[in-house]
């Protein structure tokens, strides 16, 4: 006899990436920032009042709004701050889907997505994206076509890492027929040099939703804190009505403005993890690990030998204790390895591993 719900007893919930308590493990599967948070943010945790903890927090974490509205040159009620992104994903679907409506997905890609979805009751379509991982041209006639309140799209990619142009986003939100969830949790790591800038389409755009965090670019994944960018009568629904009150705590709302606040520090990161990506790639490609080009801070390589030589080599890093994430459930993924970019000594552990288990240990 169960008590559960009968779609909730029949579904699977979402698979996090192991997190290891042997303290060597080199932890490159779940896409964390390699270096710590800014010494900024330990001043801030050390700088917490009793009074601070005994009383609520600012409901809606004016603080942080403030500083993030700055931060993007939007207005305050353009913002919201979450208790992770991952709030914002089950929000954005509470909020927008009647349960039984379908939610677009492009597949693959987070696989949190489906789970929100089968919670809600909502069937997915899921848009296959191209063979470099690029948005087809009629992605947005499909989603049309199946009446879907709410698509979500990850830009950067995961977990190929590749990068859809901001014209094409726009193109995408344009043809859609409900709102656009544009889920940036790795864009820190894009080279400026692109001028990648989806602060414009916010503007301009009545259907997009920006979702951001700092488990990754801030390096602060243990703190739980994300934000949403977007039109104020997209944003007021979720501030004022389906959020839980309190989402953010004290805590969050006073290191999130301390980690934002120091940018300089926070860029200093990405900046090394963009070169040590630059250079892994180039040295897994010379290793026979083919990877598409990333704006992330992670590598999806091919293993030459399909999926059964991938599963192999997956275990055997994770032997040596070097952890990677595979995603044996998914056919365009089953002979791939997703590689979090590590700081160059952790990067160093991972290739002689991968030497030695492809056999070039002489090379
Ligand atoms: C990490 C991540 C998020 C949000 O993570 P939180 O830690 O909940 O802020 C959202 N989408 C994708 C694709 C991610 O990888």
């Amino acid at each position: 006899m169960s008590y559960e719900r009968a779609h909730i007893r029949k579904m699977h919930g979402y698979v996090p990436g192991k997190q290891p308590t042997d303290p060597t493990a080199i932890k490159l599967n779940t896409n964390e920032n390699p270096y710590p948070p800014s010494p900024a943010v330990m001043d801030a945790l050390r700088a917490v009042s009793p009074e601070e903890l005994r009383k609520y927090p600012s409901p809606f974490a004016d603080g942080v709004r403030a500083v993030l509205a700055e931060l993007h040159g939007l207005a305050v009620d353009q913002v919201m701050v979450v208790n992770g992104g991952d709030e914002l994903l089950r929000l954005v679907i509470t909020t927008f889907v009647e349960p039984g409506q379908s939610i677009g997905v492009l597949d693959p890609s987070y696989s949190l997505y489906p789970v929100l979805a089968q919670l809600h009751g909502s069937p997915v379509v899921p848009i296959p994206l191209a063979d470099d991982w690029s948005v087809p041209d009629d992605a947005g006639a499909r989603l049309d076509d199946a009446h879907a309140p709410l698509t979500f799209l990850v830009n950067p990619h995961a977990p190929s890492g590749t990068l859809v142009p901001i014209d094409r986003v726009r193109a995408l939100a344009t043809a859609l027929p409900g709102v656009l969830v544009v889920d940036e949790a790795y864009v820190d790591f894009v080279d400026p040099a692109l001028g990648h800038d989806v602060v414009a389409l916010v503007k301009a755009m009545p259907n997009v939703i920006v979702l951001r965090t700092l488990s990754k670019g801030y390096s602060l994944a243990g703190l739980r804190c994300g934000y949403a960018l977007g039109a104020r009568e997209l944003i007021a629904p979720m501030l004022t009505k389906t959020r839980d009150s309190y989402n953010v705590d004290a805590v969050a709302q006073r290191v999130a403005i301390a980690a934002l606040t120091d940018q300089e520090y926070a860029r200093e990161t990405w900046r090394k993890v963009r070169e040590e990506r630059a250079r892994l790639r180039e040295t897994l490609r010379g290793l026979g690990l083919e990877s598409p080009p990333s704006q992330s801070n992670f590598l999806l390589v091919r293993v030459p030998g399909g999926p059964t030589a991938a599963a192999k080599l997956h275990a055997g890093l994770e032997e040596k204790g070097v952890l990677v994430r595979y995603f044996s459930s998914d056919v365009r993924l089953a002979d791939k390895l997703r590689i979090t970019i590590g700081t160059p000594e952790q990067n160093r552990r991972l290739l002689d591993g991968l030497r030695d288990l492809l056999g070039a240990g002489a090379a």
